[in-house]
């Protein structure tokens, strides 16, 4: 079991960033409001995530870091509306580091802890928490030196534990996120609407002068902000795409913001855009790759001239 959830792990847990972007996306799963996420060492040494989520039974907790043993999945594996959906991420990351696992459902009497090392299960003990859950994973990689090898420093997985936090963040504005520990100034997240959101993490200058989208074309909604063609970056690194809420990178959805503004914009310029595209589940493919960022639409086409139109629409209506 190890073995195979260690192969496993290479696929879900490239770096501390993505074991941090499966655990948040836990808790977002929970139906957390409050999620706070420590790291020490860039995410090496320590990463803490703590939610208010539901929480986990005290007998459910050994199911939760067995192998394919999820809560959420379907019996049609393509209409998948929670984040997780694979089961995989919890007994991956218990097989690359040690794994404490602290929760308290609501109304429970007590919370209870598993702790998961060298791929052995310890029982449920009582612990204290008054609710929701804590997953603690300490030494990531140290017993598997050929993966700690290809990490970076400290500091730049301390900063794409940012970035995958603020990715996240940008689609979850009801939802309070605090990023702290010896690695950075904290960075809080509160509570509040979307608008405030971009504000804090694209900036007063983006959120205040951004353009809303709101289009359908055959089922297919697309919201959200885009930039005017003067607030342009010299990289394509502030452009958010979510698909029914998962952050994804896709080549095709760049290509459409590129199509937009090509006749307002450079050509080595890139817009600053926010992008939810909400569509029926049986119309994407986000099981292309574990990690999950991937996505495959069943009619591309749609989607892209979704985009061009909107985005297209939204300036002229700007007077761009
Ligand atoms: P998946 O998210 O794909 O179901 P995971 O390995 O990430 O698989 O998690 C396994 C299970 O553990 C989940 O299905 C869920 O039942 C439970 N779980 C994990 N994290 C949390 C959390 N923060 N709060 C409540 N339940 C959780
Ligand atoms: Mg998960």
């Amino acid at each position: 079991e190890t073995v195979i959830d260690r192969i496993a792990a290479g696929e879900v847990v490239e770096r501390p960033a993505s074991v941090v972007k499966e655990l948040v996306e836990n808790a977002l799963d929970a139906g957390a409001t409050r999620i706070e996420i420590a790291t020490a060492g860039g995410g090496k040494t320590l990463l803490r995530i703590t939610d208010d989520g539901c929480g986990i039974a005290p007998e459910e907790l050994p199911l939760a870091v067995r192998r394919h043993c999820t809560s959420k999945l379907s019996d049609d594996l393509f209409d998948i509306r929670t984040l997780g959906f694979r089961g995989e991420a919890l007994p991956s990351i218990a097989s690359v580091a040690r794994l404490t696992l602290r929760s308290r459902p609501a109304g429970a009497e007590a919370a209870h802890e598993i702790a998961v090392w060298n791929g052995a299960v310890e029982a449920p003990r009582p612990a204290a928490l008054s609710r929701g859950t804590v997953v603690e994973v300490r030494d990531l990689f140290q017993a598997v030196p050929a993966r700690l090898k290809f990490l970076k420093s400290e500091r730049a997985e301390a900063g794409a534990i940012t970035e995958i936090v603020r990715r996240i963040a940008l689609a979850f504005p009801a939802v309070r996120f605090e990023l702290t520990g010896p690695d950075r100034s904290p960075l809080v997240l509160e509570a509040g609407g979307i608008e405030a959101r971009m504000a804090a993490i694209l900036g007063a200058d983006f959120a205040g002068n951004a353009i809303a989208l709101d289009a359908s074309r055959e089922g297919v909604r697309l919201t959200g902000h885009v930039g005017l063609p003067t607030f342009n970056r010299g990289n394509a690194l502030h452009q958010f795409a979510y698909v029914n809420g998962r952050p994804v990178r896709d080549k095709m959805l760049a290509s459409a913001l590129r199509a937009a503004y090509a006749d307002v914009m450079a050509r080595d310029r890139h817009p600053v855009a926010v992008l939810f595209i909400e569509i029926d589940p049986a119309d994407v493919d986000v099981n292309v790759h574990p990690a999950k960022a991937d996505v495959r639409f069943r009619d591309g086409g749609l989607v892209r001239g979704l985009l061009i139109g909107a985005i297209r629409q939204a300036l002229s209506g700007a007077g761009i």
